[in-house]
C-alpha cells in the first residue's frame, strides 16, 4: 500500500511516500519511495527533495498556503520528473498525518471522519500553535483526493497510560475538572517506536520493556516507560515543560513569568515567547540553539557559555534518568534518540557520567561508533543498567499505523 505521510506546520510540510503493508511490516521491509520538506511556505518556497530512484536536490516554487503546497507535492509525485514510478494520484492509498495534540478523547491513532475532525477542531485551544495547521493539512487532502483514508497520530496518544499521580498538576482540582490541564506529554510517537525497536533489538516482550527513553533533538523529551506502557514524561501541559532544549527553557520556577514582565516590561505573551523562542541552549550560551555548533564553539574556542549550556542541558537529562529510575523502580535500560541523542557521543558521555550507582557502565569505543543511523548497546556487558542508541523514525509508525487501521488491525505495539 503506498501511504503518503504529512507532518504539516506553520510554514513547512514535510512529507514522506511509503510502500508497506502488513507483510513489509512482519519482514521489516517498509520502503520509502519518496521524501521532502517544503519550508517558507506564503511566499518563494524552497523544496528539498529525495526519490529512491534519483537522490536528493533542492529547487523552489511560488507556494501560497499549506493547500498549495500539498497539490504541488501531489503533482510532483506523480510526475515523470519525479521519478517515483505512480502516474496517477489514485495509486495513493492512504495518508497518514502527523497531528501534535490528540487531548484526553484520542489515546490512539484514529481514521478521520467529520466527526473526528470536529473533535480536533474543539482541541485547537490546546494547541494553538500546532494545530490549525495540523488540520489545514487534512482538509488540504480531503480537498485534493476526496474519500481517501486518512489516519491522525498523536503526539499525545502514547502518554495515555500515564497515571494521575504523574498526569495531574498539584494546583486546584478544579482547573483539571473545568478546562482540561494537565501533562499531556508529547513526542510520544518517537518514544513508542524507540520502545518498539527496543523489543526488536533485546528479544523482550512488551511487558518486560522497562525503559527510560531520551529524545533530544531541537525539542527534548524523557520518558518513563514500565511493561511498554507511558508512566511518566517530561513535557507537560505544553512541549514547553522538563528538560533544556534548543531554545526552551523546560522547568523553571512559574513565579518567575511576572517578575521577567514587570522587569523587562513584557506582557505574558513575550514572557511566554522568551521561554519557548529566546531561552535552552540558545539562551545560556548567546550564541546559537544547535548543539553541534555550541560543542565546536566550547572545544575549539573554550567559550565558557557555550559550556556552560551543554553541561546545564546534561545535568537535566541525568536528573530526569535519575527521577524514572525512582518513580519505576528501577529499569533495563536508558535509550538515546533525536539528532543529538543519535549522533553526539560527547552529550551520551556527559548524560550518563556519575550512574555507576545504578549499575551503569559506558562502553566508551562502542559509544564513539554509535552516530549517524545505527543503533545498538554503547553500556558494557556487565552494566546492569544497559544504554542503548535507537534512532528514531515517526514516520515510519505513522504509516504502519494508517496501514493497520485501513486493514482494520490493531495499532498496538
Ligand atoms: P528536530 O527536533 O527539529 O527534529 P533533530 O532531531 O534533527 O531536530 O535534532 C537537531 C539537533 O541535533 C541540533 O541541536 C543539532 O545540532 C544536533 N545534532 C545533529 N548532529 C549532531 C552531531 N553530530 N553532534 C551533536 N549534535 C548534533
Amino acid at each position: 500500500m503506498n501511504v503518503l505521510v504529512l507532518n504539516v506546520g506553520s510554514a513547512t510540510v514535510k512529507f514522506q511516500l511509503m510502500q508497506t503493508d502488513m507483510e513489509r511490516i512482519e519482514k521489516d521491509a517498509d520502503e520509502t519511495l519518496a521524501k521532502g520538506l517544503v519550508e517558507r511556505i506564503g511566499g518563494e518556497a524552497v523544496l528539498t527533495l529525495w526519490t529512491q530512484s534519483r537522490g536528493s536536490w533542492r529547487t523552489s516554487a511560488s507556494i501560497r498556503d499549506i493547500a498549495g503546497a500539498i497539490s504541488w507535492i501531489l503533482r510532483w509525485l506523480t510526475s515523470e520528473d519525479s521519478g517515483v514510478g505512480i502516474t496517477s494520484i489514485a495509486d495513493i492509498e492512504a495518508v497518514g498525518n502527523r497531528v501534535v495534540h490528540g487531548g484526553e478523547r484520542f489515546a490512539q491513532s484514529v481514521l478521520v471522519d467529520e466527526e473526528v475532525l470536529k473533535a480536533l477542531e474543539d482541541q485547537i485551544e490546546l494547541a494553538p500553535l500546532h494545530m490549525p495547521f495540523n488540520l489545514a493539512g487534512i482538509r488540504a487532502v480531503k480537498e485534493a483526493l476526496g474519500g481517501i483514508p486518512q489516519a491522525a497520530v498523536f503526539d499525545t496518544a502514547f502518554h495515555s497510560t500515564l497515571p494521575e499521580t504523574s498526569y495531574l498538576y498539584a494546583i486546584p482540582y478544579s482547573l483539571y475538572r473545568r478546562h482540561k490541564i494537565r501533562r499531556y506529554g508529547f513526542h510520544g510517537t518517537s518514544h513508542r517506536y524507540v520502545a518498539y525497536r527496543y523489543r526488536q533489538l533485546t528479544g523482550k516482550t512488551r511487558e518486560e520493556t522497562h525503559l527510560v527513553t531520551l529524545h533530544l533533538g531541537n525539542g527534548c523529551s524523557a520518558c518513563a516507560i514500565r511493561g511498554g506502557d507511558s508512566m511518566d514524561t517530561s513535557m507537560g501541559f505544553t512541549p514547553l515543560e522538563g528538560l533544556v532544549m534548543g531554545t526552551r527553557a523546560g522547568d523553571v520556577d512559574p513565579a518567575v513569568l511576572d517578575f521577567i514582565s514587570v522587569k523587562e516590561g513584557l506582557d505574558l505573551r513575550g514572557v511566554e515567547n522568551l521561554l519557548n523562542k529566546q531561552s535552552g541552549l540558545l539562551g545560556i550560551s548567546g550564541l546559537t540553539n544547535d548543539m553541534r555548533e555550541l560543542l565546536e564553539e566550547a572545544e575549539e574556542h573554550y567559550d565558557r557559555r557555550a559550556r556552560l549550556a551543554i553541561d546545564i542541558f546534561c545535568y537535566r537529562v541525568r536528573k530526569y534518568i535519575g527521577a524514572y529510575l525512582a518513580a519505576m523502580g528501577g529499569a533495563d535500560a536508558v535509550a538515546f534518540t533525536g539528532g543529538i541523542g543519535q549522533n553526539s557521543p560527547v552529550v551520551r558521555a556527559a548524560v550518563l557520567d556519575g550512574l555507576e550507582w545504578a549499575g551503569l557502565v559506558l562502553d566508551k569505543k562502542a559509544n564513539k561508533t554509535m552516530v549517524g543511523n545505527k543503533s545498538g548497546r554503547i553500556s558494557t556487558d556487565e552494566s546492569s543498567l544497559a544504554a542503548w542508541v535507537i534512532p528514531t523514525d515517526e514516520e515510519l509508525l505513522i504509516a504502519r499505523d494508517t496501514v493497520r487501521m485501513v486493514l482494520g488491525v490493531s495499532t498496538r505495539n
